[in-house]
């Protein structure tokens, strides 16, 4: 897909909601920003996301032989941790005191909003020069801030062309004097605050009492589960390192401006991995689990342009991190050249195993000044554990350094749903060509694999297509539909996505052949039952 049409990402949007791949979470009450409920076909792609991820990280990860790009083989093993975590995890982690953004407030209308995220542009009228400012799509900005200044200089319509520019759209950050900013939805200038600081945690109670010795937080990632697992899994399992420990699950952070429809939202999963390696071979390990990534989005279907690997500079880098890369899409709702991060692959040192003991808090790598809480202990005090490794073969003890693939599964499936749209002409059920929409996905992430078609509604037809339909049951989600003309029920599941489609006719009765149909070429292939079976199986473990 290429995304020249802006408009594509609104055909999308409306194909998920009329497909039944995602709704509007509480819809019927008027919506929740920010959160997203994945419909009958949704759950089918995200789970087959979800799936392929495990599958290729955990559960077919070859533990005895050396992957390519690797120096050596190495396990993988996988947790699944709680969301309520005790709360000087977050402490020792840095999001209690360090996972912020920069907001601002509007004095008037009480709303808020990310710094980063208000943009403007300098407008002029004879002396009288503000600037004015919106949150919008990007291809909406030049109307919604032509009609703020409209309304700043309070011009009719027709008179906006007395409204001339100076300069570029440019962030808030970019202006020093906010008495001059006409707000996003301000009557008049000067309204918005300095910026501030917002905790992105969801903050709650755990008990009855709603103290402040009760208060714990929805987790804002899952790779905290893993780090304060990592003693239990090294001494219950046999692992040794180099090896990593998989997580995937909900993560929750109240973004400020949930936007670009599952993009950025404030209830979300992660698939992330921690891989424990010896800090001399940490370098190695990053390359290696940088390419695999990319990799893995690859041979799932993102293979063109609109994938890009991007390395940090050295100044994008957190102080522990000796390379960190994001793998990014040329999402629909960007603008064009502009790229969305699906997966960051961050070098992170020995920092999180280390705060979890020390209790070591960013910035600078340096024991915190020590803060004591009501209780008198420190605020920022690790837990105290021995968190360091004992290598069995040479006796040596550190702490191991981690490489940390971390993806979110629902802008994966996005990304992935983005690429699969595709528009392009098929036969009509009387062979006139005409305009069709399909979702080329991968098999292996397709919510259904086969559909299963009796040409008629007679002669033994639907019997013999249940009875195909029954045994394909059984190890694929397949799918049975008697209605209508062929052509349209090809063109349903086109839209679905699904890859294969299975028409049984007369001459199926008499010597057990299909018409086997791929969605992508629209070609049609007579052959045994079986054979089709095997055809699809094979597609879908490919
Ligand atoms: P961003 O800069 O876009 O906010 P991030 O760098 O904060 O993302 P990480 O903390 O590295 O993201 O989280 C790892 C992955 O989790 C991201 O690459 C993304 O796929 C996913 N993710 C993070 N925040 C959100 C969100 N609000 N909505 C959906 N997915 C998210």
């Amino acid at each position: 897909m290429s995304n020249d049409d802006l408009g594509v990402m609104q055909k999308i949007v409306s194909l998920c909601k009329r497909r039944g791949f995602l709704f509007q979470s509480s819809e019927i009450y008027g919506g929740m920003n920010g959160c997203w409920d994945y419909g009958p076909l949704g759950v089918e792609l995200k789970r087959n996301v979800k799936e392929a991820w495990w599958a290729d990280m955990v559960t077919h990860h070859d533990d005895i032989s050396t992957p390519e790009g690797a120096s050596e083989a190495f396990e993988m093993t996988g947790l699944d941790c709680s969301i309520l975590m005790h709360p000087q995890v977050w402490k020792c982690s840095g999001h209690h005191d360090l996972f912020h953004d920069m907001m601002v407030d509007c004095k008037e209308s009480k709303r808020r909003y990310r710094h980063d995220q208000v943009r403007g542009r300098w407008a002029l009228r004879g002396d009288d020069r503000i600037f004015v400012t919106a949150v919008c799509e990007p291809d909406e900005e030049h109307e919604v801030l032509t009609a703020r200044a409209q309304k700043y200089f309070g011009l009719r319509a027709k008179d906006r062309d007395q409204i001339s520019w100076d300069g570029v759209v440019v962030s808030l950050e970019s202006v020093s004097d906010f008495s001059e900013v006409f707000g996003p939805d301000a009557k008049e200038p000067g309204t918005l605050t300095e910026p501030r600081e917002f905790n992105l945690m969801f903050k709650t109670h755990m008990g009855a009492l709603l103290d402040e010795a009760s208060v714990a937080y929805l987790r804002p990632e899952t790779a905290q589960g893993i780090f304060v697992n990592f003693k239990n899994v090294v001494d219950s399992s046999r692992v040794r390192i180099p090896f990593g420990i998989a997580q995937i699950g909900k993560s929750f952070r109240n973004e400020i401006t949930p936007r670009n429809f599952t993009f950025r939202v404030r209830e979300f999963e992660q698939m992330e991995v921690e891989f424990f390696c010896h800090p001399d071979s940490s370098h190695h390990w990053y390359g290696y689990w940088r390419d695999r990534r990319m990799k893995w989005y690859q041979e799932l279907g993102l293979s063109g342009d609109n994938l890009i690997l991007r390395e940090h500079d050295a100044d994008e880098l957190s102080h522990y991190s000796t390379g960190t890369a994001d793998i990014e899409y040329a999402f629909p709702f960007l603008p064009k050249g502009e790229f969305g991060e699906l997966e960051g692959i961050a070098h992170r040192g020995d920092f999180d195993l280390r705060s979890h003991m020390e209790g070591k808090l960013n910035p600078a790598s340096r024991p915190l000044e020590v803060e004591l809480g009501e209780d008198g202990k420190p605020v920022h005090r690790g837990s105290g554990k021995d968190l360091s490794y004992r290598d069995p073969v040479t006796n040596e003890k550190y702490i191991p350094h981690v490489i940390e693939p971390s993806a979110g599964a629902d802008r994966a499936a996005l990304a992935f749903l983005c690429e699969a749209y595709t528009e392009d002409m098929a036969p009509d059920e009387n062979g006139k060509m005409q305009g069709r929409v399909v979702l080329k996905f991968h098999p292996r992430i397709a919510p259904i694999k086969a559909a299963v078609f009796p040409l008629v509604k007679k002669d033994g037809m639907p019997e013999c297509a249940q009875e195909i339909y029954r045994d394909l049951k059984r190890d694929l989600p397949v799918f049975y539909d008697n209605k209508g003309a062929v052509g349209r029920r090809y063109r349903r599941m086109d839209e679905a996505g699904t890859p294969y489609c299975l028409t049984i006719d007369g001459q199926t009765l008499e010597d057990g052949t299909v018409t086997l149909r791929e969605r992508d070429s629209m070609e049609q292939t007579r052959l045994p039952v079986d054979e089709a079976a095997q055809a699809i199986r094979e597609a879908v473990r490919s």
